[in-house]
């Protein structure tokens, strides 16, 4: 007898979650959107609540050896943070679960919990609830964030309309970079432990990659501004992968423009001192935690002077498909490579 058996890696982390929620209904009409965004979205009333949650498991998601404990518990916040700014909502509650093994300490996990409670203080967050438990193997934590919005200011990822201008903030690739230069020196240090690895000219992008910090600035500044931007999303997989996300969701295209990218000089340098491509990073590095958006162009002009705010391209007709347009002006085709768990 033989039973078919399909590979997980086959289907990729979002084909897999693709196959899970096909066969899943709603049954209540308070159940705004389910699966598919960056969060859901929950009727509350005058307000609506958006929900997210993110499970991090050591050696998968993390690596002991270079992340301090209170930068894992930032990072485990700050990522469903991140996941509510991209719904243009703003955060409010947390539960926080971990599962233990007997390798952690009372000191080790009040050092993991440091992190968190700066995360809170930080996002003005409350910690309300969660759940301890031991585990065989590592750490793991999974956190649940809860935030709220008026109905009308949610953006998700299908409202892109073409000729809308396509936003992305801050710099990217510098979590990817980061992360090789972060394993390079666990190597070095394996092989000979009395070297001391110096990473102080590699600040920024070790920062990026051991405690991202949730754009929640933006989201209090398109507040300001009075932007709702058409669609969003935050680039946790690559720009790229996103990309492909607001155009399928959206039924849009999409070109950009390789001048307009943003990338931080020592992104740069430490990705060419590594003999990576930084326009390679910029696509196609993961973890930056920054936010995608779309705008209408009657809106470009309230945020035309934002330091932070990078207007990469722009959407097209869906047939127009998705394009890179390289400083020499070739366009090229979008490859949506994304992070790989899988
Ligand atoms: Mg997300």
């Amino acid at each position: 007898m033989s039973e078919k058996r399909t590979e997980i890696g086959d289907l990729g982390e979002f084909g897999l979650i693709d196959h899970l929620s096909e066969k899943i209904e709603i049954k209540n009409n308070s159940s705004l959107t389910g699966i598919g965004d960056d969060a859901a979205v929950i009727e509350g009333g005058d307000h609506v609540k958006v929900v997210t949650t993110d499970l991090l498991l050591e050696g998968v998601h993390f690596d002991l050896s270079y992340a301090p404990l209170p930068h894992v518990g930032f990072k485990a916040v700050a990522v469903n943070v991140s996941d509510v700014a991209a719904m243009n909502a703003i955060p409010k509650q947390i539960t926080v679960s971990i599962a233990l093994s007997n390798r952690f300490s009372v000191e080790a996990v009040d050092a993991l919990y440091s992190g968190i409670r700066a995360a809170c203080e930080h996002y003005g967050v409350d910690l309300i609830g969660g759940d301890t438990t031991a585990s065989r193997s590592g750490l793991v934590i999974s956190v649940t964030a809860i935030g709220e919005a008026k109905k009308e200011e949610i953006s998700y990822r299908n409202g892109a309309k073409v000729n809308d201008i396509l936003c992305a903030t801050g710099d990217l690739g510098a979590a990817l970079v980061g992360l090789q230069i972060l394993e390079r020196e666990k190597q070095v240090f394996l092989a000979n432990p009395d070297m001391r690895p110096d990473l102080e000219k590699y600040t920024i992008v070790t920062g990026r990659q051991l405690r991202p910090d949730a754009r929640m600035d933006i989201i209090h500044e398109l507040k300001e501004a009075g932007v709702v931007p058409t669609s969003m999303m935050d680039i946790s997989d690559g720009l790229a992968s996103e990309i492909f996300h607001i155009c399928k969701a959206s039924n849009v295209g999409a070109t950009i423009y390789e001048d307009k990218l943003p990338i931080d000089k020592q992104t740069f340098d430490t990705a060419v001192e590594l003999n990576l491509d930084p326009i390679t990073c910029v696509l196609n590095g993961g973890e930056d935690y920054e936010l995608l958006f779309t705008i209408d162009q009657k809106d470009f002009s309230k945020l035309e002077k934002h330091p932070d705010i990078h207007f990469i391209g722009h959407m097209t007709k869906p047939e127009e498909g998705k394009f890179l347009v390289t400083k020499s002006g070739t366009a090229v085709p979008l490859k949506a490579q994304g992070w790989k768990h899988f």
